[in-house]
């Protein structure tokens, strides 16, 4: 090697072992799971609105700073509009769930199904202005053939994976809520928490405090559809 080679061969090695060391270093510092996924859940509430209880839920949901995703039943909204309107006022979802709830009618045929479907959206469309692309089968009696069929028609089908037990266990206290959301969500990653905000469900109101309280404890996020 010449000499005048030797001070810029020299003056690389460094450059080479510098940039080795810092690779090391910021190979060391990634995070090692740095793609997990980031627990989330939806609370999704189905067969209102009420008076009594959607009331009471939204307070809640305000204080907590939690935005929910709400499958309304038209049929049901008649004298109930401010709450609808507060619904979508104060950030949450809205999704079709039915006119009449009465299973009979909306499956008795796909023209039916969709008469069903559209009677509810344009309520929703009207009263607040916004129309619902969103969508839960009555009875999660969903087939693929009824799915293909809503989805033709635009819209987004949201299905459940836990329950927090306000239909299934009668008159259940609001502790037994809360802990059946817990024990059905399973600590999945994503939550998709079915609960009821109709007339009856004054427990489900009384227990969501909780129920927030403890899914935030386990790292989950709140999320709306
Ligand atoms: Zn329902």
């Amino acid at each position: 090697m010449q000499k005048k080679y030797v001070p810029l061969v020299a003056f690389f090695t460094v450059l080479l072992v510098f940039a080795a060391h810092l690779g090391a270093r910021l190979a060391a510092s990634a995070p090692v799971f740095a793609f997990a996924e980031e627990k989330r859940i939806y609370l999704t509430f189905d067969d209102g609105p009420s008076t009594l209880v959607t009331g009471s839920i939204l307070d809640t949901l305000r204080q907590e700073g939690v935005k929910a995703t709400f499958f309304v039943v038209s049929d049901r909204i008649r004298g109930r509009e401010e709450i609808l309107r507060r619904i979508v006022r104060e950030g949450h979802s809205v999704g079709v769930h039915s006119a009449t709830h009465r299973y009979k009618e909306i499956y008795a045929s796909d023209e039916a199904l969709l008469r069903d479907v559209s009677v509810c959206a344009k309520t929703v469309a009207r009263v607040c202005g916004r129309t619902p692309r969103l969508y839960r089968f009555p009875g999660g009696l969903e087939t693929a053939h009824r799915r293909a069929l809503l989805e033709q028609n635009g819209y987004r089908i949201v299905r459940w994976n836990a329950v927090c037990g306000d239909e299934e266990l009668k008159n259940a206290p609001p502790e037994a809520l809360c802990e059946t959301s817990l024990k059905t969500a399973r600590e999945r990653n994503v939550v998709v928490l079915l609960l009821h905000d109709s007339a009856p469900h004054r427990a489900t109101a009384e227990a969501l405090p909780a129920i927030i309280r403890r899914f935030r404890a386990l790292g989950y996020a709140f999320c709306a559809y």
